[in-house]
């Protein structure tokens, strides 16, 4: 086995196979001169193109690459935890297969990270070719996001980051199932700072987060590190308690006057309301119930179909 290289670049890749030699080639071209040396992972998360032949081609070609095939398509944050767990270099940057993270930046990463800082988190400072929708649902997401967690979670910045080895030695000792790595990163602690860059437009394909993925992995980082969408069933609960007995009152009152009118008798909308409110209580805790499920089965979080470019066979992640 080669001596470990210096950084490791973190690829999760799920239907890319138009932009994978791309990215290969804007890598060694932005990477190779600022650091000694470096090793490509390259995850392929159960793709159904030719995500993978396309990896076997790079690492049979250039050792510097390593490529590993998930069993099935686990997403995107359990194929970043895969790559974590496979990195050799001292420090390693994640970032995506489709180029929206410019390549360009990394050496300004890695200049940071000699600075001394353990996680350089890559800002977008613009970003190009991306829905209206989606740039002011991920704005006010992350602003909301960091108001609920009492977490300084930096806004505006995905998973496209630098760690180092204190920060990778931590984020793989932590065995959570519904992983949400900037968050994760951000609780870790350590010395941290940003770098602002311009998000590109994808280079090729489409985005493999639909909306409803999207949505999933928000609810992911509101869950696991925020206990206020419990608190909102309480406080409504208590809301329409109030306004149950407001409207007792009310009533009374108008009976008592003995003026009340036919048609105020909203029985069913009070029924209709309390029903409300305690279907949303019970969903809200039916989310967190679900979680700690998960981690009671404590399954592991992927396993491993093949690797390419690496001495190791292991079907199971460490643990
Ligand atoms: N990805 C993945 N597994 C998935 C979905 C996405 O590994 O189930 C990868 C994808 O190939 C890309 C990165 O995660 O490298 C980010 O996905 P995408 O670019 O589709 O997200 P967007 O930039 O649109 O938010
Ligand atoms: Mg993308």
């Amino acid at each position: 086995m080669t001596d470990a290289p210096e950084l490791s670049l973190v690829v999760p890749a799920f239907n890319e196979e138009e932009s994978i030699d791309v990215l290969y080639r804007k890598l060694d071209e932005c990477v190779t001169p600022a650091v000694e040396s470096f090793e490509l992972i390259l995850i392929d998360d159960g793709s159904r193109d030719e995500t993978w032949t396309m990896i076997c081609r790079l690492s049979a070609s250039d050792s510097r690459v390593r490529g590993i095939r998930l069993a099935r398509n686990f997403g995107h944050q359990i194929a970043i935890s895969a790559g974590i767990d496979a990195v050799r270099g001292q420090a390693a940057v994640i970032l995506d297969a489709d180029l929206q993270d410019p390549p360009e930046v990394i050496p300004e990463l890695v200049e940071k990270w000699r600075e001394g800082y353990q996680v350089v988190y890559a800002q977008r400072g613009v970003r190009e070719g991306e829905t209206w929708f989606k740039k002011v649902s991920a704005a006010a997401w992350y602003r909301l996001l960091r108001k609920m967690t009492n977490m300084d979670v930096p806004v505006d910045t995905g998973d496209f980051r630098l760690l180092g080895p204190q920060a990778l030695e931590a984020l793989r000792a932590i065995p959570e199932k519904n992983r949400y790595i900037r968050g994760l990163v951000t609780w870790l602690g350590f010395p941290q700072c940003a770098v602002v860059f311009r998000r590109k437009p994808r280079h090729a394909g489409v985005t493999k987060y639909p909306l409803k993925r999207l949505l999933g992995l928000a609810w992911d980082g509101m869950a696991s590190f925020s206990y206020v969408p419990l608190r909102v069933a309480t406080w409504s609960g208590l809301v329409a308690v109030g306004l149950a007995l407001a409207y007792g009152v009310l009533l009374l009152g108008l009976q008592l006057l003995a003026s009340a009118p036919e048609w105020f008798s909203p029985v069913l909308a009070v029924v209709l309301f309390m029903g409300g409110v305690q279907l949303i209580a019970v969903g809200i805790l039916g989310e967190y119930l679900g979680r700690i499920y998960d981690e009671v089965k404590d399954r592991p979080l992927y396993f491993i179909r093949e690797r390419v470019g690496s001495e190791e066979t292991s079907v199971l992640p460490p643990t």
